[in-house]
């Protein structure tokens, strides 16, 4: 039989199998970006509610009305972003199928996708999946941009450049003129941005400036978001995908043939949060989250790793150098194992695992007694019942 090829290019996600191994160890996950605090009870009682009237059945395939309406007015109300919800929103199995979607809709075989490094593990087999090259360009998260790196990686071939801000891992919140910068050489050279706003509310420093805001960029933005990380509802798997109308029509197609739709009642759910929550839920949604980071930061910092805070986000990439010559995966594992903290290996965000092998990254959307306790444990790194 012949075997699949189009996987070739990548491995299982180690995120998600770092999940297990925490789970197989009783240990505190910080590795895979999900809560472990409720919801709003909005969304569940809008959620509960259409459950009951029997919402039960496909939605339209591109998203339940009710929900493209709100996010049309939310993407007028924060950003001043004039959308048509019947020809340019699609609604999808979370910001990662949106990602998926929309690069099978608009990447052809041979073309190239530029991908900021490190990066959200998807987009590498994103890529490869629509048969296109990866075209990896660093970014820090303690220094700017390099633009001439950025307007090097351009080609004849380029198709799209994947923006995420706040970003994963590196905490970056993207400023106004690295933006313009990005948004000149999208036009140059006729590509694409797609956007991975997934944090858009989440983020300490800067303000969140989505590119399809920026002069010119309107009609080459597709701009990717979500509920997952705004509303702690990473499970229901709702996500969502602003762009022209024309592009439109092709993601919906390809949404359409790979999930039928998003699951119709938690739309509902999402819909009644984008109605009612009002602005103090999400500036309370960004303080709690820097009030996380901080005890975070303090617990690693005391631990001995290296790491700068985060602009945005929910995540600490930390070199971990002065603690452990061990490579990154087996550091993970053994912090995991032994000490009780689960991070990520910091090879898988990066085309090439050297360039990792002195990371992991720690999750911190957990309540404050899960963090502080994961800062204790982290003190006993180095202990003589530890060594590493
Ligand atoms: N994009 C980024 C940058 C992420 O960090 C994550 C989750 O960690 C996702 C997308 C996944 O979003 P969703 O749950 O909407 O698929």
């Amino acid at each position: 039989m012949r075997t699949a090829t189009r996987t070739h290019g990548f491995t299982e996600s180690v995120i998600r199998a770092m999940t297990r191994v925490a789970n197989e160890h009783g240990a505190i996950n910080l590795a895979q970006g999900f809560p472990n605090f409720p919801c709003p009870d909005v969304l569940k009682d809008a959620a509960a509610a259409a459950l009951h009237a029997d919402v039960n059945q496909y939605a339209i395939t591109w998203g339940a009305k009710r929900l493209r309406d709100a996010l049309a007015r939310k993407y007028a109300d924060w950003y001043r972003l004039e959308v048509n919800p019947e020809e340019e929103i699609t609604i999808t199995c979370g910001a990662t199928e949106a990602m998926a979607s929309a690069l099978l809709a608009i990447v052809d075989p041979g073309d190239e996708v530029i991908v900021f490094e490190p990066y959200y593990e998807n987009y590498g087999p994103d890529a490869i999946l629509c048969g296109a090259t990866p075209v990896y360009v660093p970014l820090a998260p303690d220094a700017a941009l390099d633009l001439d790196r950025v307007a090097a990686a351009f080609s004849d071939r380029t198709r799209a450049i994947i923006v995420n801000t706040p970003n994963n891992p590196t905490g970056r919140v993207l400023r106004r003129g690295e933006l313009e910068a990005i948004a000149e050489l999208c036009r140059r050279h006729d590509a694409w941005a797609v956007t991975d706003e997934i944090y858009e509310h989440i983020y300490y420093e800067g303000e969140h400036i989505p590119i399809a805001t920026l002069p010119g960029m309107r009609e080459r933005t597709i701009t990717i978001s979500g509920a997952s990380k705004t509303f702690s509802v990473t499970g229901w798997r709702v996500g969502t995908i602003v762009a022209p109308a024309g592009v439109t029509g092709a993601i919906r197609k390809v949404h359409d043939f790979l999930t039928v739709g998003a699951p119709a009642p938690l739309q509902e759910g999402v819909a009644a949060a984008l109605e009612t929550l009002g602005r103090d839920y999400y500036k309370g949604l960004a303080h709690q989250y820097r009030e996380r980071r901080d005890v975070l930061m303090k617990g690693l910092l005391a631990a001995g790793f290296r790491c700068t805070a985060p602009e945005g986000a929910y995540y600490v990439l930390a070199d971990f150098t002065a603690l452990s010559e061990l490579p990154d995966d087996e550091f993970a594992f053994w912090l995991t194992r032994e000490v009780g903290v689960a991070p990520v290996p910091g090879s898988s965000f990066y085309s090439r695992p050297e360039l990792g092998r002195r990371y992991v990254r720690f999750a911190f959307c957990k309540t404050l007694p899960m963090l502080e306790d994961a800062a204790r444990r982290l003190a006993t790194i180095g202990s003589p019942q530890h060594p590493s």
